[in-house]
């Protein structure tokens, strides 16, 4: 049996079409679009190519950009008062800080000043304490995108056997606890896990958040699992390009899965489709309105 591709592209455009639509209602009601500031401190390649596509993806929901583009020599306070700046401002209501940041910047002190409520990353303690506690919050990007590809393919997850593998704050663990929020049996593994392999077996639902290339094999998976792979490793090709693949051995995986994820073209859209909706979400919150349904 062949997987099916679980096409994340196509996901991420529907819900990017949403979010615009929701976005001319918004500004209808309240006056003015959603407003997002990215802020990119350096010339990271990698870090430049993501905050272009957010500006681009940001202008084409319809929504205020505020891109802020800032030297690798920027101090921590200088950065801390753009922060505070973007707090205070009202026409924005998500801000988005790309990390790394330079090393001279302590990234947990930026993430800790911005305001909870902009926080469209959910990487604020508040947010996290929130999702933790299973209140309302501002849940980051990307384990947000794969729980949308979860429930599109599985509808509901109770009583499913869930591995996580990673516990990052960015990732692994956010992705544990709305797993756990949908009543699936949740384990997450991590470099100190013993027979991962064997853990991993047991899951019917598989996300692989470790930055390993292709370090889960076939023969891990068990047969008709969900596998996302989150992933995002570059390898060497003859031709010198290089490629990008998953943390998944895909042509292995394939061939076991239900249903499984491509690098790239899976998980990668739809956290650029996550920030748009986090940002509606934060706008409507902010002006006293009820979240935007079907989102
Ligand atoms: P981190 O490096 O912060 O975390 C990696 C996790 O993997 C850690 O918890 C680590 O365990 C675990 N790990 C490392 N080696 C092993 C191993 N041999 N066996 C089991 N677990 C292991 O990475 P991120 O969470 O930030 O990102 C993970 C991957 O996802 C990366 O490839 C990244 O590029 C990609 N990514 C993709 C995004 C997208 O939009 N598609 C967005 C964000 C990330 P320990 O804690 O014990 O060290």
């Amino acid at each position: 049996m062949t997987a099916k591709r679980i096409d994340g592209k196509a996901a991420a455009q529907a819900i990017r079409e949403r979010v615009a639509a929701h976005v001319a209602d918004f500004e209808r009601r309240i006056g003015r679009p959603p407003g997002l500031a990215t802020v990119l401190v350096g010339e990271d390649p990698a870090s430049a190519v993501y905050v272009r596509s957010k500006n681009r993806a940001t202008a084409e929901a319809g929504m205020a950009g505020f891109a802020h583009n800032l030297p690798d020599t920027t101090t921590e306070d200088e950065l801390l008062q753009v922060v505070l700046d973007l707090n205070a401002d009202e026409r924005v209501d998500g801000i988005l800080v790309q990390l790394p940041l330079p090393n001279q910047i302590d990234a947990a002190r930026v993430i800790a000043t911005i305001d909870p409520a902009k926080d469209v990353d959910g990487f604020h303690a508040m947010n996290a304490g929130r999702l933790a506690t299973g209140l309302d919050a501002l849940v980051p990007c990307t384990p947000l995108g794969c729980l949308h590809l979860l429930r599109s393919e599985l509808g509901d997850l109770t009583g499913l056997n869930a591995v996580v593998i990673g516990r990052s704050n960015i990732v692994g663990k956010p992705m544990a606890m709305l797993l756990l929020g949908d009543n699936a049996t949740v384990t997450i593994a991590h470099s100190r896990t013993r027979s991962l392999n064997e853990v991993v077996r047991r899951a019917d639902i598989v996300v692989a958040a470790v930055g390993r290339a292709e370090m889960v094999r076939g023969d891990w998976i068990k047969p008709g699992a969900t596998v996302i792979d989150v992933g995002i490793n570059r390898i060497a090709t003859e031709d010198g390009k290089g490629r990008l693949v998953g943390d998944v051995a895909y042509d292995e995986a394939v061939e076991v899965a239900g249903a499984i994820t491509p690098v790239p073209g899976g998980v990668g859209p739809m956290t650029i489709a996550m920030l748009m909706r986090n940002t509606l979400v934060a706008a409507h919150r902010r002006s006293g309105l009820k979240d935007p349904e079907g989102l």
